[in-house]
């Protein structure tokens, strides 16, 4: 099938980010939120990011322009119905994907493909609370999503080739990679990303190396771009709990539990560069480590 117009659900982080690389690969995009406000400021967001792109002569300003014509917003979750592709990124909770799935439903055409962006919940029982979880898939893109190259693409138990097939078609006009992974927690890249932080916080909890120590030995030593304490504060520390917590329940294997040391810097609202604080300290002119 083809597919042209492209509905999203929730235009926070996320949701802005997929819009803008929709809009600018010639998709018409339907952005939905419940809030004016995160509307009014995705739209902000895309333009401020657009231009960055044609000072780095990346994108021309025509087309800056043709892509913000082709977004167009709604607060009205419903209107949605009528488009090819849906790409569900609001909350992270599972309530509020099910609401949304549950409202939509009834007024999607028969051959809409259904996705989300989710990172954590299980595909399959988003798609069996719906009517097609044969057209169901996990459409997982990493932030910043117009920065980003890749796109993971996860199949529920029951998503059928022809679905597959569609998305990937999606991603490789987005001019993006896809890597596709099965519906297990955390998919491929958290799966293998967040142990590697959690087990740099062990390292840092033993008293193995500090918080310098440790990022420049895997920036030095292993040709990392980032080090794994640095890139845990940007991520969000609140964010890795989460996700290790997932691997840990949905895995049964004690190999996943979260660093003791992890759950403090959450416990103490030390999130990273969000709240200006984590393993290291934004709030000076350089980052200073709080370790
Ligand atoms: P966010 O908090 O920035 O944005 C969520 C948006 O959803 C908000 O604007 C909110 O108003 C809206 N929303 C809430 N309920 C809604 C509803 N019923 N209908 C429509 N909109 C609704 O969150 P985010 O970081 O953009 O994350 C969105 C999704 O993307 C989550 O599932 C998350 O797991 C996933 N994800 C996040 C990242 C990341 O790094 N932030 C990376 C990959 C995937």
């Amino acid at each position: 099938m083809s597919i042209e117009r492209v509905g999203i659900v929730g235009a926070g982080q996320m949701g802005n980010g997929i819009a803008h690389v929709f809009a600018l690969a010639g998709y018409q995009v339907l952005l939905n939120d419940i809030s004016q406000d995160s509307l009014d400021a995705a739209m902000a967001r895309i333009a401020k990011n657009m231009g960055r792109q044609i000072t780095k002569g990346a994108i021309s300003s025509e087309d800056q322009e043709n892509a913000l014509a082709r977004i167009e917003t709604t607060l009205t979750l419903t209107d949605l119905g009528q488009t090819d592709l849906v790409i569900e990124a609001a909350t992270e909770k599972e309530e509020v994907k099910k609401q949304i799935f549950d409202t939509l439903l009834p007024h999607l055409k028969p051959e809409t493909i259904l996705t989300s962006n989710t990172s954590s919940i299980s595909i399959t029982r988003l798609a069996s609370g719906t009517d097609r979880p044969e057209k169901f898939m996990g459409f997982h893109f990493m932030n910043p999503v117009p920065v980003m190259q890749l796109v993971e693409l996860i199949r529920g138990i029951a998503t059928d080739d022809e679905t597959y097939k569609a998305c990937l078609e999606v991603v490789n006009r987005l001019n993006k990679t896809a890597a596709s992974a099965e519906d297990f927690p955390a998919f491929i890249v958290n799966r293998i990303l967040m142990p590697m932080i959690n087990e740099a916080v062990y390292t840092l909890y033993e008293g193995v190396g500090s918080v310098q120590c440790i990022d420049q030995s895997m920036k030095l030593g292993a040709n990392h771009p980032m080090g794994p304490l640095e890139l845990a504060d940007f991520i969000g520390l609140d964010t890795c709990l989460s996700i290790m917590n997932v691997l840990h329940e949905g895995l049964a294997d004690t190999k996943y539990r979260p660093c003791p040391l992890l759950t403090k810097y959450v416990e103490a609202g030390w999130l990273g560069r969000k709240t200006q604080r984590g393993f290291y300290d934004y709030r000076g002119e350089t980052p200073v480590p709080t370790r």
